[in-house]
């Protein structure tokens, strides 16, 4: 899960991360209120949205096209009207950045903040490495910039900490990177309580990634987050129902959403096929070879185990509320489900949504013959296929056909 950057400056903060001062504003008057409350003489108005790349970015016109000309998603105004004319100009409209797509983020919040006086600008992220089954703190004197950019075009440019979980984030840890990032006197030791702290906040919250891009060192010398992003791992969100709160469900796919309602496993993509299988790693395979066969898959997803009548006609219209899907792959294997029922089930779910584009189903395991007899009897244009390869060629053909 994801939030916005102003609700991890606040969790942040509570763990004595050091952040600007700044609040959270729905509308113009509320964000002149702030501001008068901040004092001044600089501020920032920031975009809120559950993207980056916001000072880059640029606003929809009323005509829906980018206004290139125009100011970015992040800006430093100098008097508490400017802030209000800002909000203004940014509330309510659609921004677009590198990290939105095309469509872009509607800005439903803005956060003003105190503005600082930057002398260097660095990087600072915690993630999870997969590779050393430890959690790995990044640090680069190239703040700002996107971080993918500096790994691939410079990356001496990286510094890298491993981080034992089980021993936590030590002093020296923290050491070796402000030294490696060049900070010098007290800059060193107030780098060292914000990453320590930095990192006790990742380990309590359960969180997947903590990033800080940039870092900034102030001309007083302070070490203070100018920007933050944290994403927290779903399946520990259980016990952290004051995060889960943070939930911005206008900024996340709707059918995701409502996927996780009935506790199925699906993601969004942007191809035509749609695909429903059991099993995360059957469903990756499906992916895979309707790309082989030249088609492109316009979602994930798992059903899980109990492929049931009720489930597939949830997961049917899951996949249909997508306007992309011309054409869908049912892989199922039936283990502990028999054939025969999740053919009943898929024979029922594609009458009651009046399925409307080609359907191949492949069904493997315990009754399978009586499985595709149920679909070549129910008189439904259903295409049968015998193995995996088979139903990809089918679908991506079916799709072709049909388009
Ligand atoms: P994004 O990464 O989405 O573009 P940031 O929060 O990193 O958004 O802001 C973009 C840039 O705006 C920063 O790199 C920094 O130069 C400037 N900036 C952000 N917040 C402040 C602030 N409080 N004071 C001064 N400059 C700021
Ligand atoms: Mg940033």
């Amino acid at each position: 899960m994801n939030i916005h950057e102003y609700q991890a400056k606040t969790l942040l903060k509570k763990y004595g991360v050091a952040v600007p001062r700044g609040g959270v504003a729905y509308t113009p008057t509320e964000a002149e209120q702030i501001a008068k409350d901040l004092g001044g003489p600089v501020w920032v108005v920031k975009s809120q949205i559950h993207a980056g790349g916001r000072g880059a970015g640029r606003f929809k016109k009323a005509d829906g096209s980018v206004d290139t000309a125009g100011k970015g998603g992040v800006r430093v105004v100098k008097s508490v009207a400017e802030v209000g004319e800002n909000a203004k100009a940014m509330l309510g409209h659609v921004l677009v950045t590198k990290q939105t797509g095309v469509a872009g983020k509607e800005v439903k919040r803005v956060y003003i903040e105190e503005g600082c006086d930057i002398k260097r600008e660095l990087y600072l992220g915690l993630l999870i490495d997969r590779a050393t089954s430890r959690v790995t703190m990044m640090a680069s004197t190239e703040g700002g910039m996107e971080i993918e950019e500096v790994a691939h075009n410079t990356p001496e440019k990286i510094l890298k900490v491993d981080i034992d979980p089980a021993q936590g984030m030590q002093a020296y840890h923290a050491r070796q990177l402000a030294f490696g990032l060049g900070l010098e006197g007290k800059q060193v030791g107030a780098a060292v309580k914000f990453m320590l702290a930095m990192y006790q906040a990742f380990a309590d919250l359960d969180a997947s990634i903590v990033e800080i891009n940039p870092l900034v060192v102030t001309g007083a010398g302070e070490v203070l987050a100018l920007d933050a992003k944290m994403n927290f791992d779903d399946n520990a969100l259980f016990r952290h129902k004051d995060i889960e709160e943070l939930r911005d469900t206008a900024e996340e796919e709707a059918s995701e959403l409502e996927a996780t309602r009935h506790g199925l496993n699906y993601v969004k993509l942007d191809g035509n096929i749609g695909c429903m299988v059991n099993g995360a790693g059957l469903a990756m395979a499906t992916m895979d070879i309707i790309k082989l066969y030249g088609g492109e898959p316009a979602n994930f997803l798992d059903v899980g185990g109990g492929a049931t009548k009720e489930r597939v006609t949830i997961a049917f219209k899951l996949i249909l509320s997508d306007p992309n899907v011309e054409g869908i792959l049912v892989n199922i294997f039936g283990g502990i489900m028999r054939c025969d029922v999740i053919a009943e089930g898929v024979v029922a779910a594609a009458r009651e949504v009046s399925l409307h584009v080609p359907l191949v189903v492949r069904l493997e395991g315990t009754n399978v013959e009586l499985g595709k007899k149920i679909l070549a009897e129910s008189g439904l244009p259903i295409l049968s296929a015998d193995n995996l390869a088979d139903a990809a060629e089918k679908v991506v053909k079916a799709v072709k056909e049909a388009a």
